[in-house]
């Protein structure tokens, strides 16, 4: 019940995700799960704790630019590694994760099985990478892609995506918290300030139906319409 996000120019990605997946495990959760893009997308989930998954990647080093995390709290399908977060689309362009109930989940899906998609997960989260997919394969660029996703949605949500071959983080949130870290070394998207606190104390508390894209070199935060939004970083006072 938790997600985290990061872009930067930290050396080992993989573990800004874990710190940040440990400091939200007071909001509970059934299992866990990252995805890093440096150039392809690598998926790492499973049903049990963080430590768990920390101890499955420990022989590993997760370098890249960007990446997502997630602590799954299930409301729609058991706690198993398929359903764990991230989700990812067809053919593994794109990855997300989602805290929160996508109400009209069982139309999307019908719709998008009818179109050939196959989804894996008995999840309601797994139609939006479906969703951004086929947004894809009509021309729509990242950005585009991922709003109109997001325009198909009811319920509530806050939802973080990565690319293949994209540094940045795509994020918004309707009625499920949302906060940006702005750090020294790169931005972080989280449901809440414990995640990055270790890293930064300057934040931007994001509202419903805002937009949020992270890169190394900066973010950029943006209505429903696509304008811009003009932000106040607050320095948070909070005893890590
Ligand atoms: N509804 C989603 C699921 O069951 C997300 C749950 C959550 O907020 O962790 O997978």
């Amino acid at each position: 019940c938790g997600i985290i996000g990061y872009t930067g120019t930290t050396q080992n990605v993989g573990d800004v995700l874990l710190t940040g997946l440990s400091g939200l495990e007071y909001r509970g959760y059934d299992s866990a799960g990252l995805a890093v893009s440096n150039g392809s997308l690598s998926v790492h989930k499973r049903e049990g704790d963080v430590s768990g998954l920390e101890t499955a990647l420990s022989d590993r080093s997760l370098s890249g630019n960007a990446g997502i995390g997630h602590t799954r709290w299930s409301t729609h399908g058991p706690p198993s590694d398929t359903n764990a977060h991230p989700h990812t689309d067809c053919d593994g362009t794109v990855a997300v994760v989602h805290n929160g109930i996508i109400e009209n989940y069982q139309s999307l899906r019908t719709e998008l099985e009818e179109e050939g998609h196959t989804l894996e997960s008995e999840t309601d989260t797994e139609v939006i990478p479906h969703l951004i997919e086929r947004a894809l394969t009509t021309g729509a660029g990242h950005d585009e892609a991922f709003r109109r996703a997001i325009d198909r949605l009811e319920g509530s949500y806050a939802v973080a995506a990565v690319f293949t071959g994209d540094e940045a983080v795509y994020a918004t949130r309707n009625e499920s918290p949302l906060v940006l870290g702005v750090g020294s070394d790169g931005y972080y998207l989280a449901s809440d300030v414990p995640a990055f606190i270790e890293y930064t104390d300057n934040v931007v508390y994001l509202a419903d139906g805002e937009f949020v894209r992270i890169n190394p070199s900066g973010f950029v935060v943006t209505d429903e319409q696509g304008v811009i939004v003009d932000t106040a970083v607050e320095t948070v006072d909070w005893d890590p």
